[in-house]
């Protein structure tokens, strides 16, 4: 199966090319974090993507990847990552693995992810990719509104759907200290919400604009 998705795979130099072309794209549009922009320019985005779409990987625009879902624009993929500030070996949690590409992202800035994905065909398929691509990271088919315990607390945490309200699970798995970026809202866009964990009662909230995400949704999709 590897053998037969790496013969597939072909990161060729047009493919190169036009991702080199979209991180100048998001360089215009205020992404300045170095190693977020070396991450994005190291990851074949088009792996993530049906054939279909390989032409148009590397347009700023959100793919189908399958159940309804959809890959976030690479925009949103370096804001976010942007937001979330890694640094090597930190413990990061996402919530919304979808296809992996932002996955793969966090395992590039060096930090050790966990993700958790509510859709079975979509966790079966990231984790496959992601393998695949030698990235080294724990993936679950679950429901990201309860975290992941048994790991906590993590240094960061990444939700990558829209959330109708901040979960307490996710505040109570943050660290003191940490992170979390999370989208915020029912309606049309949400919010894009940044936490900051000074202690175990008190983050400090800041606000980043509108953005649109699929929605976060209980329990997970059999
Ligand atoms: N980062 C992903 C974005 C995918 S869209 C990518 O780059 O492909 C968001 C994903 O969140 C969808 O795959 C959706 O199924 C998932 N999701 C929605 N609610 C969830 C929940 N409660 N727990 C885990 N995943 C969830």
């Amino acid at each position: 199966m590897v053998l037969y998705f790496r013969k597939m795979m072909q990161d060729s130099y047009k493919h190169k090319g036009m991702r080199q072309k979209m991180v100048a794209m998001l360089r215009g549009k205020g992404i300045l974090d170095e190693s977020v922009l070396s991450a994005i320019n190291t990851v074949p985005r088009h792996y993530f993507l049906d054939k279909t779409f390989v032409e148009v990987a590397y347009e700023n625009r959100a793919f189908p990847i399958g159940v309804g879902q959809t890959i976030s624009h690479p925009y949103t993929v370096a804001y976010q990552s942007q937001l979330l500030d890694i640094k090597k070996g930190e413990l990061v949690l996402e919530i919304g693995t979808g296809c992996g590409y932002q996955t793969s992202v966090l395992c590039e800035l060096g930090a050790k992810v966990h993700s958790i994905e509510r859709q079975k065909e979509l966790f079966v398929k990231a984790k496959r990719t992601l393998s695949a691509m030698n990235y080294r990271v724990r993936t679950y088919f679950g429901d990201g509104y309860k975290g992941l315990p048994a790991f906590a607390p993590f240094d960061k945490i990444l939700v990558t759907c829209g959330a109708p309200f901040i979960p307490d699970d996710l505040r109570n798995q943050l660290k003191i200290g940490g992170t979390m970026v999370i989208p915020v809202g029912t309606g049309e866009s949400q919010e894009m919400t940044s936490l900051f964990k000074e202690s175990e009662d008190n983050f400090v909230v800041n606000r980043h604009g509108d953005f649109k995400f699929v929605p976060m949704l209980e329990k997970k999709a059999t």
